[in-house]
């Protein structure tokens, strides 16, 4: 056992306590106020562990908060999010709860756990005194659930500046690594007819659900499990009452890309959809929001360095992939060095059962600790 596996199990009482504080503040994206209180108590602790804290103010999603122990160039970005795809009463629901070797509660898992785990590594490292060999830059964004609109431009700026970036994603309960993800995007078709009466003009009418109907056996049917790419119609509406020849139906379509080939491909399929009956008009809108982070020697390396070092402690680490973005996706794109993965073991993001392990909080710390000082 490495010595920063023993001073973290040591520190577990400390860490739990930390993560339970973390979610038992709610902190859904959609809701600004909420997710701002948690950015403000994560800034006091990065401040007391010795961060220079900056807070980005955000009008419509939460704030930002960067928090950096160490000046200049080619340091370490490690990306957290604060927000969670919980609303607030779901606590009152699903309280915090231990039990055995898990602990449960909305947002533990995916990500709450990431920041107690960073808080509790850069304590760790003030209270051994280790100065970080690199600048450390921690950013933890509020709005990384809903696809990260406001804090894009700020995770690309600080990614641009960085050696590495440690994306801190949940692990799967084997703990693995990311090397590669998925990338997403939502559209939205609009089919458009015209409306006339069922009984008394049915000829004369344009039936945009007879219209979007083509066009979802068309999305669908874009499916290529072989090269990893999905889409899914997962919602329609359309019509008012059935005597009426519905004028407006709509689908919200969401596609996933395992590589940077199909989401060309597919960007543009979507795109050139055409209407089938004379008349209809389609309108599309949307966008592929996240591009696939492929594995390849950006994740690869990264990942290889980082089980060499944690060979040394004892931890084998593996390597996997998912079909769900992260804000890994952004900076892989960028072209910077990136790992993703690095939260806490567990399962169940964004369902019911949400958990995570509790010995891994002081396995990852002790992990990420180590990364930091001998990468
Ligand atoms: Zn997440």
């Amino acid at each position: 056992m490495s010595d920063w596996l023993d001073f973290f199990a040591r520190r577990m009482d400390v860490a739990l306590n930390l993560l339970r504080e973390l979610v038992e503040m709610e902190s859904p994206s959609t809701d600004k106020a909420a997710v701002d209180r948690v950015v403000r108590y994560v800034a006091e602790r990065a401040r007391a562990a010795g961060a220079e804290v900056a807070v980005i103010p955000q009008e419509r999603w939460g704030d930002h908060l960067l928090a950096r122990w160490g000046q200049g160039e080619g340091g370490f970005l490690l990306l957290c999010h604060l927000d969670t795809v919980w609303p607030v009463g779901t606590l009152t629901e699903r309280p915090w709860r231990v039990e055995g070797e898990r602990a449960f509660g909305p947002g533990i898992y995916d990500d709450k756990a990431s920041a107690a785990i960073i808080l509790t590594v850069l304590e760790g490292l003030q209270a051994m005194g280790f100065p970080p060999r690199y600048p450390i830059t921690v950013l933890f964004n509020s709005d990384e659930e809903v696809g990260s609109p406001s804090s894009r431009p700020l995770i690309e700026a600080e990614a641009a500046r960085a050696r590495v970036v440690f994306c801190m994603e949940p692990a799967r309960p084997d703990g693995a690594l990311k090397v590669w993800r998925k990338g997403t995007g939502q559209y939205t078709v609009t089919a458009l007819g015209r409306a006339a009466h069922a009984g008394a003009d049915h000829e004369k009418g344009i039936n945009a659900i007879e219209e979007l109907a083509y066009q979802v056996l068309r999305l669908q049917r874009m499916t290529d499990y072989g090269a990893g790419t999905t889409i899914n119609v997962g919602r329609i509406e359309g019509g008012t009452r059935t005597n009426v020849v519905p004028e407006r139906a709509q689908v919200r379509v969401d596609v996933r890309v395992k590589t940077i080939a199909e989401w060309e491909r597919i960007s543009a399929a979507i795109e050139a959809l055409t209407p089938v009956l004379p008349g209809a008009r389609l309108v599309v809108e949307g966008r592929i929001n996240r591009p696939p982070m492929e594995a390849s020697p950006l994740t690869l390396e990264p990942f290889r360095r980082a089980q060499k070092i944690a060979a040394r402690m004892g931890l084998a680490l593996t390597a996997d992939g998912t079909g769900g973005a992260s804000d890994a996706n952004f900076t892989a794109a960028m072209g910077v060095p990136t790992l993703d993965g690095l939260g806490a073991r567990g399962d169940g993001a964004h369902s019911g059962d949400e958990y995570i392990f509790i010995p891994s909080l002081a396995e990852r710390a002790a992990l990420l600790a180590t990364l930091l000082i001998e990468w």
